[in-house]
C-alpha cells in the first residue's frame, strides 16, 4: 500500500503500510500479490491458519441459516461448545462473550461475586502480577496495572494489588481479609512471552486454597492449544476455579469464554451477567469447528513437535547471533526472542524480509505462528531469521 490511512479511523492504532488480500494456511498475501509467512496468527488468534477448509465451511453453512437470536432463547451450538469445553477442562460452566477483555471482566465479576454470596463482601480485592495484560476496558487496564494503559484514564477502577510475578512471598504478604483471589497469566504473553513456571502455579493453588480465594487463569494467549496441551496450565497438573479464553477459540472469529468450575460460576445467577452477541450462532460455528480439528488426534503432539522444532531452530540462530537475540522462551508455539537490539528493529527487519512476528513486551518479538505450521515452513521462517540476524549484526 503506498496511500495514506484513512483519516477517518480513531487514530489509537498506528499500523504498518500493509493491507492483507487473503489467506491460506500459514500464508498471507497482501493487495500487491506479496506473500508472507505469517508467525503472528493475527496476535495468536488464526489458531488454524488463514482460510482452514473446515473452519469455511462450518462459518458458511451457518451464514447460510442463522446470524443471530441472543440469549432469550437456547442456543445448540453454544450449548454444545460449552458441554465441549467443560468436557476437556477443569470446569463445570462456560460464559460465552465476544473477546478477551470481556472474558475477564466476566472472571473478575465472578470472583468478587463469589466472596460476596458467601457472606464477605468486603472480600473485594483482586492480587495481580506486574507485567500482566488482561485487556483495555477500565477494569482490566487496572488489573494489568501498567502506567502507559492507564495514562489518562483516571480514575483507576480500584480493588486491585500488584505484585511481582513469579514471587509467591510477595503475594502471600499481598493478602489481606479484603482479598477475593488471585488473577494471572500462566505464561505473560504481553508481557514479553515470560513463563511462571510450575511450582508457581501449584503454589498459587495452595495459597488460593489456604486463605479461601478464588484462583482465576487468564488463558487468553496460552490457552486453545498453544502451548501444545489445550490449556496452558494443564502441563503443570493445576487447576483454576476460573479461567478466560479468547484469541485462538474462534479461530480468528471473535469470541470469548469464561470458564469456572460449579462452586465459582453457580453465583452468577440470571440477571447477573449477558451479553447481546456472547454465544451466536456464528461464533459457536467457529468455536466447534475449531475444536473438531484441535481434539483430532495427534492435533496436540504436533504443536509440540512443531514448538520443539521451532525452539531448537530459534536457539541455534540466537547463539549464533549474541548481539541480536539473548534468549528463546515460552512454550509449544508460543516463543519469544528476548531482543538485545530494539525488538522493533528486527521485526521491521523480518517483514521486509516476508516474515510476520509480533512485538512484546520486555524487548521481545513473538514466534506465534499457526498451529498448523509445517516444518517446512519453520525452516523458511528460521533461514530468514538467521539471514535478519546476520543483517543486523553488520
Ligand atoms: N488477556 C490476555 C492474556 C491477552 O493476551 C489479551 C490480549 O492480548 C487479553 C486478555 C485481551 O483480549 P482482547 O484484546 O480480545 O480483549
Amino acid at each position: 500500500m503506498t496511500s495514506e490511512p484513512s483519516s477517518a479511523l480513531m487514530p489509537n492504532y498506528a499500523p504498518a503500510d500493509v493491507a492483507f488480500e487473503r489467506g491460506e494456511g500459514a500464508c498471507l498475501y497482501d493487495t500487491d500479490g506479496r506473500r508472507y509467512l505469517d508467525f503472528g496468527s493475527g496476535i495468536a488468534t488464526a489458531s488454524l491458519g488463514h482460510a482452514h477448509p473446515a473452519l469455511v465451511a462450518a462459518l458458511s453453512e451457518q451464514a447460510g441459516k442463522l446470524w443471530h437470536v441472543s440469549n432469550l432463547y437456547r442456543i445448540p451450538g453454544e450449548e454444545k461448545l460449552a458441554e465441549r469445553l467443560v468436557a476437556n477442562s477443569f470446569a463445570d460452566f462456560v460464559f460465552f462473550c465476544n473477546s478477551g477483555a470481556e472474558a475477564v471482566e466476566c472472571g473478575l465479576k465472578i470472583l468478587r461475586r463469589y466472596q460476596a454470596q458467601a457472606g464477605k463482601p468486603e472480600r473485594h480485592r483482586i492480587i495481580t502480577c506486574e507485567g500482566g495484560f488482561h485487556g483495555r476496558t477500565l477494569a482490566t487496564i487496572a488489573a494489568g496495572g501498567q502506567e502507559k494503559h492507564l495514562d489518562g484514564f483516571a480514575p483507576t477502577v480500584e480493588g486491585f494489588d500488584q505484585v511481582s510475578f513469579g514471587n509467591l512471598n510477595e503475594l502471600r504478604s499481598a493478602i489481606t481479609d479484603q482479598t477475593a483471589g488471585i488473577l494471572v497469566e500462566t505464561i505473560q504473553g504481553e508481557g514479553g512471552i515470560r513463563p511462571s513456571g510450575e511450582d508457581y502455579l501449584h503454589g498459587l493453588r495452595e495459597v488460593a486454597d489456604e486463605y479461601g480465594l478464588l484462583l482465576f487463569f487468564d488463558e487468553v494467549q496460552t490457552g486453545m492449544g498453544r502451548t501444545g496441551k489445550l490449556f496452558a496450565h494443564q502441563w503443570a497438573g493445576v487447576t483454576p476455579d476460573v479461567m478466560s479464553l479468547a484469541k485462538g477459540l474462534g479461530g480468528g472469529f471473535p469470541v470469548g469464554a469464561c470458564l469456572s468450575t460449579e462452586a465459582a460460576g453457580s453465583v452468577m445467577t440470571p440477571g447477573t451477567h449477558g451479553s447481546t452477541f456472547g454465544g451466536n450462532p456464528l461464533a459457536m460455528a467457529a468455536g466447534n469447528a475449531v475444536l473438531d480439528v484441535m481434539l483430532g488426534d495427534g492435533f496436540m503432539e504436533n504443536v509440540q513437535r512443531m514448538g520443539a522444532l521451532l525452539e531448537d531452530r530459534a536457539r541455534e540462530i540466537a547463539e549464533r547471533h549474541p548481539g541480536i537475540i539473548e534468549d528463546v522462551r515460552g512454550a509449544g508455539l508460543l516463543l519469544g526472542l528476548k531482543c538485545v537490539i530494539p525488538n522493533m528493529d528486527l521485526v521491521g527487519k523480518l517483514h521486509d524480509a516476508g516474515l510476520l512476528v509480533i512485538p512484546a513486551g520486555d524487548n521481545v518479538a513473538r514466534l506465534i505462528p499457526p498451529l498448523i505450521i509445517g516444518q517446512a515452513e519453520i525452516d523458511e521462517a528460521m533461514g530468514l531469521l538467521d539471514e535478519a540476524c546476520a543483517q543486523l549484526a553488520q
